[in-house]
């Protein structure tokens, strides 16, 4: 056994690793309960485990990645840069909100690859293109550091997971569909699969194969643009899709799983933020019984040419949008303190190395 992968096995591979090690099977649940339901990376505290497998376990450190940057906000986000065991960075974002209820709403934003293939242009996360995707078990390494800001603050565990950090999810499927299994299982997080957000760019294909696995995952899709010519120049890759192709890809998702889908657009100055963008938005949404729109005022990439929209450009599209009948939710900018967009303090301390 290689005790550095144990992190993002399933419950049943768990199992096979722990039966070739000569132990009873039941010993995996244990494992599985002390890695991650209670997150301990320390051998030594895993009391009820063999003491067999507990030195075996001490070989080497359970976790592969090492956090080399916190910084808060102070506004409630925390990012964090974390380094790989390969030396490659990346982020995952604590968000502190109130919930409707009061209570606090605690959501972590992980990554799922290394920069990213998909190019786009108000994204700091595509300026170096895709390094390498993270496997199941880096994907889920950025729990266990989150966690430890949580402990530090006194705060509780997460209410809410979005994959909406560095990289296409879709684009690393199976890796992502192995991490998200661990997650929401019973024996692994157990963070339910409503509370956890999927979100992408919009690869029809892969948008289908995530309604058939049977989760009941939230899905965003950035959309960014009413006009294909429009979405193309901020988005390379919707050459290949297309606009009208993921619209219907996400129907499909709403159809099969009955959850709401939420369409992210990212308000560009003087680019997709006017009266005619707001009307062409609305019609491309109608069919959806009750569409989602999170309105994200651009935060300026360098180098990017591109502009944060106005505020008052910002007040004018939502309320054309809730106008046409559409559920808008305008997101804080926050974080610009701590270039809380994807992306940016990975490419701040790359650039800098
Ligand atoms: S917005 Fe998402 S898909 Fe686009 S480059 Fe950034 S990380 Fe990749």
């Amino acid at each position: 056994m290689s005790v550095s992968s144990l992190i993002g096995l399933t419950l049943q591979q768990l199992r096979d690793e722990v039966v070739a090690l000569g132990h009873k099977p039941f010993v995996a649940k244990q494992l599985a309960q002390w890695l991650y339901q209670r997150r301990e990376t320390d051998p030594a505290r895993m009391t009820n485990l063999p003491r067999e497998l507990r030195k075996k376990l001490a070989e080497q450190p359970l976790l592969t990645s090492t956090v080399i940057t916190t910084e808060d906000s102070g506004e409630g986000t925390t990012k964090l840069a974390v380094r790989l065991h390969d030396g490659t960075i990346i982020e995952c974002v604590l968000m502190e909100e109130d919930g409707e209820d009061g209570s606090p709403r605690l959501t972590a934003c992980i990554s799922t690859q290394a920069g990213c293939a998909m190019g786009c242009r108000f994204c700091a996360s595509g300026v170096l293109g895709l390094k390498r995707h993270l496997s199941p078990g880096e994907i889920l390494e950025q729990f266990y550091h989150i966690d430890q800001v949580l402990k530090r603050k006194g705060l509780p565990w997460l209410t809410n997971v979005v994959v909406m950090g560095m990289g296409e999810p879709l684009h690393n499927f199976d890796n992502l569909m192995q991490a998200l299994t661990v997650l929401n299982a019973d024996w692994g997080f157990g963070v339910g699969a409503r509370r956890i957000t999927v979100s992408t760019v919009g690869l029809p294909d892969k948008i289908r194969e995530l309604a058939s696995q049977g989760f009941q995952f939230n899905l965003a899709i950035s959309l960014h643009a009413t006009s294909d010519e429009q979405r193309t120049r901020l988005i390379p890759t919707n050459v290949a899709t297309g606009l009208k192709n993921i619209i219907d890809a996400a129907a499909d998702y709403f159809r099969q799983t009955r959850r709401e889908v939420t369409f992210e657009y990212t308000l560009v100055g003087g680019e997709n933020d006017s009266a005619a963008d707001a009307g062409r938005l609305a019609a491309l949404l109608r069919d959806f019984p009750r569409a989602n729109v999170n309105l994200i005022p651009m935060n300026p990439v360098e180098g990017s040419g591109l502009k944060a929209p106005g505020t008052e450009s910002v007040e004018e599209f939502s309320r054309a949008l809730r106008a046409a009948g559409v559920n808008v939710h305008v997101r804080r900018k926050r974080g610009r303190s701590v270039q809380a967009a994807c992306g940016q303090l990975r490419l701040r301390l790359e650039q800098s190395s």
